[in-house]
């Protein structure tokens, strides 16, 4: 057999890492930082108080300045635990007065592009494109030690007594890009913060109230994982049992996109949409939507199931649903049943 030279090996591997951007650009990456301060798991930013405001750009030194960071509303006391992965280091000093709230670390380290499917692809686009993806400045706190290596929601160190030194503020740790960019987007949560109570979707087809899952037919299983392409391939999706003209509603509320097309070959049942928001988002095929983009509520009708036995005759008829970042639907579906609030 003979040897993989590195240039064939790069070359691969960039093909795969452009057919993965392809698949998920950039901005529908896992770019989300993890919970920051216990008791607020949402990242919640401080609103105004009377010593200022806590959003990006804020009015500071009586309008000569601009807060350069976010703050995220923190007790005094309270459990700080780390964004995402990196190395840290400091003290970071805001006051410089030696104050109860004068201490801080920094945390510079990767996150993006974690979710690829191909492990390799990640380790080598994370090294090679984004050495040092995220940086930030947390302030106000006191951390666990200056410098090592931490992980996404290990814990961090403290909040110290803000308090103490300005009474009736709203407790926070001031939030700040090495590089003063705006961290706001990162700091929203990527999944509600209790799955259990808002994960749940409608269910999707009318007449399958408990979004019950394609078993087998003829034509492959619809479970997550099953084989496709005689084994070369799997199923990044769950099949959800679905008649031939029946109404589809949204599982959850969000942002529409498409059209998403599956076969591109524009048979009857080429037709799908993308609903984002709520923390999820997935792609509905073989359905045709009311439309293609817009908002869409829980439950609101969304379209209309396609005719699959025109094309696929004797299968299960079903909606394909697949998590944009290929991940397991399945627990969303089953946590569906018999809901639709
Ligand atoms: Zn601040
Ligand atoms: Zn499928």
């Amino acid at each position: 057999m003979p040897a993989l030279s590195l240039v064939t090996l790069v070359s691969l591997v960039s093909t795969v890492f452009i057919k993965q951007l392809d698949a998920h650009p950039p901005q529908q990456q896992h770019q989300h930082w993890a919970q920051i301060c216990s008791g607020n798991p949402t990242n919640r930013i401080r609103g105004c108080d009377r010593y200022g405001c806590g959003n990006f750009g804020a009015d500071r030194h009586g309008g000569k300045g601009k807060h350069a960071g976010v703050d995220v509303i923190c007790s005094d006391g309270a459990t700080v635990y780390a964004p995402f992965s990196g190395q840290l280091s400091g003290p970071i000093r805001f006051f410089h007065n030696g104050n109860a709230i004068d201490d801080g670390v920094q945390i510079r380290g990767s996150g993006k592009y974690s979710n690829f499917d191909f492990t390799i692809v990640s380790t080598l686009t994370t090294f090679l494109l984004h050495p040092n993806s995220y940086c930030v400045k947390l302030v106000c706190i006191h951390p666990i030690r200056y410098h090592g290596q931490i992980h996404r929601g290990e814990t961090l160190g403290r909040m110290l007594p803000m308090q103490k030194v300005y009474p009736g503020i709203i407790s926070h740790i001031h939030v700040e890009n090495c590089d003063h960019s705006d961290p706001t987007h990162l700091l929203t949560p990527a999944v509600p913060p209790l799955p259990q109570q808002d994960g749940r979707w409608a269910a999707v087809c009318s007449g399958n109230p408990t979004n019950e899952i394609r078993g087998c037919d003829k034509y492959g299983c619809g479970y997550y994982g099953a084989p496709r392409r005689n084994g070369k391939g799997k199923h990044h999706a769950v099949d959800v049992i679905c008649a031939d003209g029946a109404t589809v509603y949204a599982p959850f509320s969000g942002q529409l996109s498409g059209p998403i097309k599956f076969f591109h070959n524009g048979n009857a049942i080429d037709d799908g949409v993308q609903i984002r928001g709520s923390g999820f988002c997935v792609k509905l095929l073989c359905i045709h939507p009311i439309r293609y983009s817009g908002s869409i509520s829980k439950g609101q009708v969304l379209g209309r199931m396609l005719p699959m036995q025109r094309v696929f005759p004797g299968i299960t008829s079903h909606i394909h649903i697949e998590n944009c970042d290929h991940s397991d639907p399945t627990s969303n579906l089953e946590r569906g049943k018999g809901q639709r609030d």
